[in-house]
């Protein structure tokens, strides 16, 4: 990490998505995707991003990166507020943001070479000027990320999954941006792929300075990668810490419960799963008070019903939304 010299400052971002009630209905309802989140990322550093399925954190990558439109918030970049941008400003903005998606099938066009599928962001922005400039640095990115330049005319379904990702990640370093939100990016590999893909992510951050929000529900994943870990559940940030404290030492009841069940290798291990209760509710209509208290294993309290648990520092830089966590 580069000292604390922040990159990105996310503040109270909302993401509301109207939606019918029913396929003849007229009424109308509100997916609460992303519920008020702020967050500071910090140059260098990868930040983990974990919960449930529909726990609202590849919504919330995705508006980081106005590529879908956030419903309020600040998305402050270098000091600039990308929410009031335009789109010719936006489109100069993403040279710095860029995404690494979770399906390498469907993420590239597959009537597009790898070629051009690489280059195209370089035409774009304008980066190469002569077509033996943007074959050359075509081919360098190619072999940044681990595959030779002769593949360059071929097409994306004559690659394995793990190779199509890596064309992704050359497209998504294409235009040396600073930051990258990685969305579940190995979860579609076959295990023994993952690993290799990992690294790459790896090395190229050190390589090239990169700063990762790196989403995931592989907790195992997330925890060798990420210098942070923010954990969501219902559109919230629940509990944000140093990877290290939060998987010593987790303080928030949803987190000690998806800490709890991560395979461990050892048969002798005493770990206890903690079970959570129900289903995670509905986003159209989040529970009162604290989003967590319908699953909670703790001895709740009335407030837990009526009052939102605001996130509070309970150790130095650890926050925890929870009004018993201590
Ligand atoms: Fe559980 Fe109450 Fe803490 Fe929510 S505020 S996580 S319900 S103890």
């Amino acid at each position: 990490m580069n000292g604390n010299e922040k990159l990105l400052e996310i503040k109270d971002l909302v993401k509301h998505f109207p939606i019918k009630k029913g396929l003849f209905s007229r009424e109308m309802a509100t997916v609460k995707a992303v519920n008020g989140i702020t967050l500071d990322i910090f140059k260098g550093e990868t930040v983990g991003l974990v919960g449930e399925s529909g726990c609202g954190k590849s919504t919330l990558g995705r508006a980081i990166l106005r590529l879908i439109e956030p419903t309020r918030g600040e998305i402050i970049l270098k000091g600039s507020n990308i929410l009031k941008f335009n789109s010719r400003e936006l489109r100069r903005a993403r040279r710095h943001m860029q995404i690494i998606f979770q399906d390498p099938y469907a993420s590239l066009n597959p009537r597009m070479t790898v070629g051009n599928i690489i280059g195209e962001p370089l035409v774009i922005h304008n980066l190469v000027k002569t077509r033996k400039e943007k074959l050359d640095k075509i081919v360098e990115l190619l072999e940044e990320v681990g595959m030779r330049g002769e593949v360059i005319n071929r097409y994306p379904h004559e690659f394995s999954g793990g190779q199509r990702q890596r064309i992704g990640i050359a497209r998504a370093i294409a235009l040396r941006p600073e930051f990258i939100v990685c969305d579940e990016p190995v979860s579609a590999l076959d295990v023994s792929i993952q690993a290799q893909v990992i690294n790459l992510l790896s090395d190229l951050q050190k390589k090239l300075g990169l700063t990762y929000l790196f989403i995931s529900h592989d907790l195992k994943v997330v925890e060798y990668l990420s210098n942070r870990v923010a954990v969501m559940y219902l559109g919230e940030i629940v509990e944000l810490a140093k990877s290290e404290d939060l998987y010593r030492s987790p303080k928030h009841p949803y987190t000690q419960a998806l800490l709890s069940a991560i395979p461990v290798a050892d048969p002798k291990t005493n770990k206890k799963r903690i079970i959570l209760k129900g289903d995670v509710p509905s986003p159209i209509s989040p529970p009162s008070g604290c989003p967590f208290h319908t699953r909670c294993h703790y001895e709740i309290i009335e407030r837990c019903k009526t009052e939102h648990p605001p996130l509070r520092e309970l150790a130095p830089s650890h926050w925890v939304s929870c009004h018993l966590a201590k």
